[in-house]
């Protein structure tokens, strides 16, 4: 569909629910593509879009990093997706424990990491990510190498995101939509989860949502579909993107994690600890896990963690309840030279992509 008669569809059926609207995208792809192409600009001034807690690095907390910094700087070698490196933990961040001379490696793919095996046979990987790179994880967990694994299941947080309290409507217009997360009222689901979970998982969430491409007339559309929800009063899961997103989703990939993995409990920064949120190796492959192997070190460090007071506002970005130019850190003292948190770090975080694409002005 042309995007300006989708534009102008936005603007007429925006009008029609008078009241303010706030849709959350839940992909930092998503985040990315609002940005490049100004939509945020573009749409009616009672539309408004917030960041949710789409980026897996983002998500990750101080403490988890501050294991992974512990074993590095234990003389373990550690291999790790690039941006996560810079994330800071409560006492430093890989790229600083690289610095001091720990054996941390950046690399693009797990084939990398297989690679560094071979030179470096007790190479931990830090496996992090939702559903879109678990299976790759799982795969290289199979083909032998350690892993430490962080990944994390999107839909737990997702429910955790509409039970919480703090997303319940402050507005003074209230949501007609009463109950589960009436402060959002629409979700822009991710493109690249849904490709390996499918459609059919978002359907026990009571709200109106779009699963999106994302190119900008992607998420034009998801708005529109997601604005002519709200003016039917309906709550249900459409899907935008089925070039790419099938209902059922990948079988194979689903299969893979599956075989390798199991469910159990994870901390996401912002949103706390949420059951059965987290994806952990199988008893079946303990000697390819970097938690088995090192219990004894792991438990020693996570007994020591102590939480570093913080003015970031990481958390309450990632649940939408502030914009990132709400942070009195932010372009003053954060930015991506000297990311202060991880939503500055990743190129998918919220503050990151305010930053590169937006001249936000500082709150003082
Ligand atoms: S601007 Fe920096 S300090 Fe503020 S919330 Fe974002 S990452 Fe945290």
């Amino acid at each position: 569909m042309n995007p300006e008669k989708i534009i102008k569809n936005i603007n007429k059926i925006s009008k029609k629910i008078g009241r303010e609207v706030r849709l959350m995208e839940l992909c930092g792809t998503h985040s990315q593509t609002v940005a490049r192409y100004g939509i945020k600009n573009i749409l009616p001034k009672n539309i408004k879009l917030v960041s949710g807690p789409g980026c897996p690095v983002c998500v990750t907390d101080q403490s988890d990093i501050d294991i992974i910094v512990g074993l590095a700087n234990a003389g373990i070698s550690i291999a790790a997706y690039g941006d996560v490196l810079d994330v800071p933990g409560n006492i430093m961040s890989l790229s600083q424990a690289r610095q001091r001379g720990a054996r941390v490696f950046a690399v693009y793919n797990v084939a990398e990491v297989l690679k560094l095996k071979e030179k470096y046979s007790d190479i931990v990987f830090f496996g992090l990510g939702f559903e879109t790179t678990a299976p790759a994880t799982a795969w290289a967990i199979k083909k032998g190498i350690i892993a430490y694994s962080l990944h994390k299941l999107f839909p737990p947080a997702m429910a955790a995101l509409l039970k919480s309290a703090k997303t319940k409507s402050t507005s003074p217009q209230p949501s007609p939509y009463k109950g589960e997360g009436d402060r959002i009222d629409g979700f822009i689901n991710p493109g690249h989860v849904s490709a390996i979970i499918g459609t059919e998982v978002y359907k026990k969430f009571k709200a109106p949502q779009v699963v999106a491409g994302f190119e900008a007339q992607d998420v034009l559309r998801a708005i529109e579909m997601l604005l002519a929800q709200i003016v039917r009063k309906e709550k249900k899961v459409e899907n935008e993107y089925c070039r790419v997103v099938k209902k059922e989703g990948n079988k194979k990939a689903l299969d893979l994690i599956n075989e390798v993995f199991e469910v159990g409990d994870a901390k996401w920064r912002g949103l706390g600890e949420i059951k059965n949120s987290g994806l952990k190796i199988r008893k079946k492959y303990q000697n390819q896990n970097a938690e088995f192997i090192y219990c004894d070190l792991i438990e020693k460090l996570r007994s020591k963690i102590i939480e570093k007071p913080s003015a970031c506002k990481c958390g309450l970005v990632l649940q939408g309840l502030i914009e990132p130019k709400d942070c009195l850190l932010f372009k003053e003292i954060c930015t991506p030279e000297n990311p202060q948190g991880a939503c500055m770090v990743s190129v998918e975080g919220a503050c990151n992509v305010e930053y590169r694409y937006n001249n936000a002005k500082c709150k003082s």
